[in-house]
């Protein structure tokens, strides 16, 4: 859907202790159910503690592919049909009516664009397709002329809001890319569609990004590991966070990347100079209520690099955890406010 296929959803771990047969047999004692399935260009899998019959599970598992389907015609910048390639592709700069939830992502991101002084912003679309990456991907980076150009079609301040659900650009080529809070966004989806359905204990993770809800089927918090952050090698947990209603996204540079003549771009692009990330912060994961705010958070600490980004995470009063190539490894950084998830509750 917003993503490119790399994204993986393998930068976490759920570390569940295995007693669903046991729980099973002596029913109507709650059970943990497994959905999964491909969405956003990625793989969502969510984990359910609930009393459910057939006909109950079925319709969860379809209400949850309806709210991935719905998303999908609204957020993506792969569809060319979606409502966002719609308004990429409207030059008319007039004011250009959102559904709710195209609306709602609108919001969340111009706001952290405030916050962050521009770090995270969804309008770089066109520099992340130059540098190789989302779903026009140039072959070769743009030389200095090219970027020059590029750079005067990207600026969150170019859009403004147009009346109540309504939004304008100022600039007619202006265009977005909600993928840095896509799946965080689609996991508050989801979360709600099961909290409609009177679910209340559940693990939904797309992308990667995970929302934890109440208690798992051990009765304890959720346990999800954070990966450590190497390319190429079979997955190994660097931490392990313990939570119970709340989120966390980790953005990094060990999955998504290209390499042209021997350098190493990244996915993620740094607006002040309209080039990938070159500081040496290898991931970041972020804790939050809500898991749009955790995804784009965790993007925008990634742009920050590590000390600019450990300097917002506090000042924010966000749980963050930060891990950064370091000569021979890595070095980790934590915000105050992270100890506490990493202890068993
Ligand atoms: P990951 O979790 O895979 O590391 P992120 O959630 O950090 O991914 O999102 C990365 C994507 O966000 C990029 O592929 C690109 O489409 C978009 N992006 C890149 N730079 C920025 C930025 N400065 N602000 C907002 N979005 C960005
Ligand atoms: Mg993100």
């Amino acid at each position: 859907m917003t993503r490119r296929a790399p994204r993986s959803a393998r930068r976490f771990l759920l570390l569940a202790p295995s007693i669903c047969a046991v729980l099973a047999a002596c029913s109507p004692q709650p059970r943990e159910y497994l959905f999964s399935g491909p969405a956003m260009g990625t793989q969502y899998n969510i984990k359910v503690v609930a009393v459910l019959s057939a006909r109950e599970l079925q319709a969860v598992d379809q209400a949850i592919r309806d709210v991935l389907a719905a998303l999908d015609t609204k957020l993506s910048n792969y569809r060319p049909d979606s409502e966002l390639s719609r308004f990429n592709q409207d030059t008319s700069c007039q004011p250009f009516a959102l559904s709710p939830e195209t609306e709602q992502v609108f919001r969340i991101a111009l706001r952290i664009a405030r916050e962050s002084g521009g770090a995270f912003d969804i309008t770089v679309g066109p520099l992340v397709d130059a540098w190789g990456f989302g779903p026009h991907p140039a072959a070769q980076p743009p030389g200095d002329a090219e970027l020059a150009a590029l750079r005067e079609r990207v600026g969150y301040q170019h859009l403004e809001w147009a009346g109540e659900h309504a939004i304008r650009k100022k600039r007619p080529e202006i265009q977005c890319d909600f993928s840095a809070l896509g799946p965080g966004y689609g996991v508050d989806c989801i979360a709600r569609a099961l909290e409609q359905r009177g679910i209340h204990r559940y693990m939904a993770e797309l992308g990667g990004e995970v929302l934890a809800k109440g208690l798992n089927a051990g009765g304890v918090p959720w346990r999800i590991g954070i990966e450590r952050p190497v390319s190429g090698e079979e997955e190994s947990i660097q931490r392990t966070v313990h939570l119970r209603d709340m989120a966390v996204a980790t953005s990094g540079d060990y999955r998504n990347y290209r390499e042209v003549n021997g350098v190493r771009y990244s996915h993620h692009i740094d607006p002040a100079t309209g080039r990938p990330l070159t500081h040496p912060l290898a991931s970041v994961s972020v804790l939050h209520p809500h898991c749009a705010e955790a995804d784009a958070y965790a993007t925008t600490l990634m742009v920050l690099g590590p000390d600019k980004g450990l300097a917002f995470a506090e000042a924010q009063h966000l749980p963050a955890y930060f891990i950064v190539h370091k000569e021979g490894g890595f070095e980790e950084r934590a915000t105050p406010d992270f100890a506490q998830y990493e202890q068993a509750r």
